[in-house]
């Protein structure tokens, strides 16, 4: 246990400390938004293949759809500066749960355990999809109208504030 400061408390039965890096990122978030309760962070191989994409996630399937709106935050190398709390809660914004690091990896947060858990699994199959479909060439790929994306997130956020578990199919 321990506080936003970093001091551990109570170091429970481990002898480990904690790492710097991964509290950087998780403290300033938490710590700018009261309403996430949960953050998954990763690195997959697909995740950070689309990371350094210039194009970002692109809405190729219905997982990165259901991502809702993405955040991007660039690389500043290990996350132990203090500076670069600003920037990631700057880089998030308000709203989004789902930012991806770029040349890294992503966050996925949640106002619950299961929510930050559903979008770091939507997150990993939209990454999935885009760099199998991306060596035909991203000019190439066929994408959602804007009519059909706005559909579709527009029925995710109606079923996210009814608190529904995912049942789209
Ligand atoms: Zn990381």
């Amino acid at each position: 246990m321990f506080f936003f400061s970093g001091n551990i408390v109570d170091p429970g039965s481990t002898t480990y400390g904690i790492n710097r890096a991964g509290y950087t990122l998780h403290s300033a978030i938490h710590k700018a938004r009261p309403d996430i309760k949960c953050i998954v962070h990763l690195h997959t191989p697909a995740v950070a293949a689309v990371s350094a994409m210039k194009c970002g996630l692109l809405p190729l399937s219905q997982d990165a759809l259901f991502c809702g709106k993405i955040s991007y935050h660039d690389y500043r190398g290990i996350l132990i500066e203090d500076d670069v709390k600003k920037l990631l809660v700057e880089d998030l914004g308000p709203i989004n749960k789902v930012m991806i690091l770029r040349n890294h990896g992503f966050v996925a947060c949640g106002e619950t355990i299961e929510e930050a858990w559903k979008y770091a699994f939507n997150v990993i199959n939209a990454c999935e999809v885009q760099v199998r479909a991306a060596p035909v060439g991203i000019d190439q790929l066929y994408l959602p109208s804007n009519e059909q994306q706005k559909r579709v997130i527009k029925d995710f956020i109606l079923k996210e504030r009814k608190n529904s578990l995912f049942v789209f199919s």
